[in-house]
């Protein structure tokens, strides 16, 4: 009988303070050990990195630093970029080759009844041509400029 009197069935006061003595889990000292235990470079916890990175905004995803024209950049004329086959800053050679604008004109012409070689004219003209440009030193194609 005393055995049964003496058992707490249920006592509320007693698990609580047990469940208060537990600590709750740092996320941010298991996040500084772990850095520190990461770091490759020993006797430097001073120069431990901030563990926030901040994460780059999306506007400035594009690096405006760069000076290398990207193939959109490309114009008409010869122009001085950094050859990625040669990593040599050259003068790039550019190529008039045949293109879509040229095509089109060829068609018009051939459409309002210029049979007489004037659908020839636009292949012939550098205007109506993409410029292709090629690297001087290597003469590896660097880029193309559309017309269209
Ligand atoms: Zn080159």
């Amino acid at each position: 009988m005393d055995s049964k009197f003496g058992y707490p069935d249920l006592s509320p006061s007693a698990p609580s303070p047990q469940y208060q003595q537990l600590p709750p889990p740092p996320p941010y000292s298991s996040a500084e050990n772990y850095s520190v235990q990461a770091s490759p470079y020993p006797g430097g916890p001073s120069q431990s990195q901030p563990p926030s990175y901040p994460p780059p905004p999306p506007g400035m995803a594009s690096s405006p630093m760069l000076v290398t024209v990207g193939p959109a950049g490309f114009g008409a004329y010869p122009q001085n970029m950094l050859c990625p086959s040669c990593n040599q800053t050259v003068i790039t050679t550019t190529n008039h080759k045949a293109g879509i604008l040229t095509w089109l004109a060829s068609a018009g012409c051939c459409l309002i009844g210029c049979f007489l070689g004037c659908c020839l004219i636009p292949c012939c003209t550098d205007f109506t041509r993409d410029v292709e440009h090629s690297c001087s030193k290597c003469g590896r194609k660097l880029g193309l400029h559309r017309r269209i």
